[in-house]
């Protein structure tokens, strides 16, 4: 089995300056970690990434807090003016807005072309000074699609393999952006190509198409095949998943439960309605609130009747334009309860602060229905988590956009246009009559898909597709060595 080599914008491991001279490091517990952290340990490797903080990296600290992981960590330094070029300029102010389709949101200064390739380059240094011969390199995400050109420059001729965890999007869109050959070159670079579903890799077949007329799409059936400069890359769609069984266990647990009951009873006579995104623009949260408004207009039954929880976990709010969004939000929850609500019965209940792990879990047992209606999403975890979550009746029922990539596989929901807020208002309407026998047999289906193809699937699915890449490069450095001598 090859070593694996991840390297992610972000580290597991969160470094935090508490005094002058004192750090806290803290260890991420996200699904992408738990799956990952186990091949890392078996296999033996690396990740490499940046602990979270600009400026230099204290390295005693940081060596002895991430000493007993079972994998070697690499921290990557950014300074503040990177940091804001690279992450919050050219990733979260071009990058994000434009693979979400919202390109009016896009903020194309073209020095934050170069700092993203500086940095994509001082990552890929980390990986020449750790990878051996053989070993399985794994990038992550829009941070890093041109850490494979800048290896290649620097001599590496291992098997490189991304995956993309935003959508990628058509042609159209895609050629706003001022970089799109040099992207497109770069990301050719790698050797595997994985995708959140059908639809981006369509997409990006697609770009390839129109904008490298030099490279050709072969025909092929499973992962497709891209002949570039004598090169043979892959591309596939592999759908990321969550630990389910991990989610299903917590809520199952007397904690969440109890924790649940006391949710429902402060809304007696109530559905509850739940909505959990980060602040962003991309996750449909204006939308949202517009459509329950017009369902309260249009059919009085739900009022007193309905409440929506909606959280919203800060973010990025740096960016100016996080920040105007979140003002946004604030004038419609207030419109909304000020027109509707009465002496003992608020619309929204909406909390602005990111929620402790059991809560979340009670959030999501407590909840008979989910709204999760982004404008568009690479997967959206949150969708899956309320299926795994839904452990007492198995009689939630989850309103989706279509736009998310979940969609793709969870074609039991409620599929919504969230641009359309008559059709989500009319749908909350729907799910609020439907019975508890369709609920139970739509919650049923999406369970049984949540499960199968979890976080572990993903993972075994993707180094499947890279493993014979791997063996293939394996063989050629082997050569190469043996020529050299
Ligand atoms: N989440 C969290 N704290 C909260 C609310 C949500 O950690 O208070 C997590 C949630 O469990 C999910 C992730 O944030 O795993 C959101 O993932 P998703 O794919 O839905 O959207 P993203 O934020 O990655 O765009």
């Amino acid at each position: 089995m090859n070593r694996l080599i991840l390297v992610s914008n972000r580290l597991p491991f969160a470094l935090e300056r508490a005094g002058t001279d004192e750090w806290i490091v803290t260890l991420s517990a996200g699904g992408l970690v738990s799956a990952l952290a186990p091949v890392l340990r078996g296999r033996g490797g690396t990740w490499i990434g940046w602990p979270g903080v600009a400026g230099d990296i204290p390295n005693a600290p940081f060596a002895e807090a991430t000493r007993d992981a079972g994998y070697e960590v690499v921290p990557v330094a950014l300074s503040e003016a990177e940091r804001d070029e690279f992450y919050y300029g050219y990733s979260n102010e071009v990058i994000w807005p434009l693979f979400h389709d919202l390109q009016n949101f896009c903020h194309f200064e073209p020095t934050f072309w170069e700092t993203y390739k500086a940095v994509n380059e001082r990552y890929a240094e980390a990986i020449a000074r750790h990878c051996q011969p053989g070993d399985f390199i794994w990038a992550h995400d829009y941070h890093l699609m041109y850490v494979a050109q800048a290896l290649r420059e620097r001599g590496v001729h291992a098997a490189l393999t991304f995956f993309l965890h935003i959508p990628f999007p058509p042609f159209d869109i895609f050629a706003k952006l001022p970089q799109q050959q040099r992207l497109l070159r770069a990301l050719l670079q790698f050797d595997l190509l994985g995708f959140q579903t059908r639809r981006d890799l369509r997409n990006f077949l697609q770009c390839v198409r129109r904008v490298l007329p030099d490279a050709e799409v072969l025909p092929s059936s499973g992962l497709q095949r891209i002949r570039s400069s004598g090169r043979t890359i892959r591309a596939g769609s592999f759908p990321i998943g969550i630990d389910f069984e991990s989610f299903e266990k917590g809520a199952a647990s007397e904690e969440v439960a109890r924790r649940a009951r006391e949710l429902r009873a402060a809304f007696p006579g109530c559905q509850l309605m739940l909505g959990v995104d980060r602040l962003d623009y991309s996750k449909g949260i204006p939308e949202r609130l517009r459509a329950f408004r017009v369902a309260l207009e249009r059919h009085q039954e739900l009022r007193g009747r309905v409440v929506l929880i909606q959280a919203v976990v800060p973010s990025r709010v740096e960016i100016p334009r996080y920040h105007e969004f979140k003002g946004r939000i604030d004038r419609l929850v207030g419109d909304t309860n000020g027109r509707f609500s009465t002496d003992t019965w608020l619309p929204v209940h909406y909390r602005f602060r990111s929620l402790d792990r059991d809560d979340l879990l009670a959030h999501y047992r407590a909840c008979e229905i989910a709204l999760v209606t982004p404008l568009k999403d690479g997967m959206n975890l949150v969708a899956k988590e309320y299926c795994a979550c839904c452990v007492e009746k198995n009689d939630g029922v989850l309103i989706l956009s279509q736009f998310a990539g979940a969609a793709e596989q969870l074609k039991p929901a409620v599929l919504v246009n969230p641009y359309d807020v008559e059709q989500v208002a009319d749908a909350i309407f729907k799910v609020f009559r439907m019975s508890d026998a369709e609920r139970r047999a739509r919650m049923k289906r999406m369970r049984r898909i949540v499960h199968h193809e979890d976080v572990f699937w993903w993972v075994d699915s993707f180094l499947k597709a890279g493993s014979q890449l791997a063996a293939r490069s394996a063989q050629t450095a082997s050569r190469r060595r043996v020529k050299q001598r």
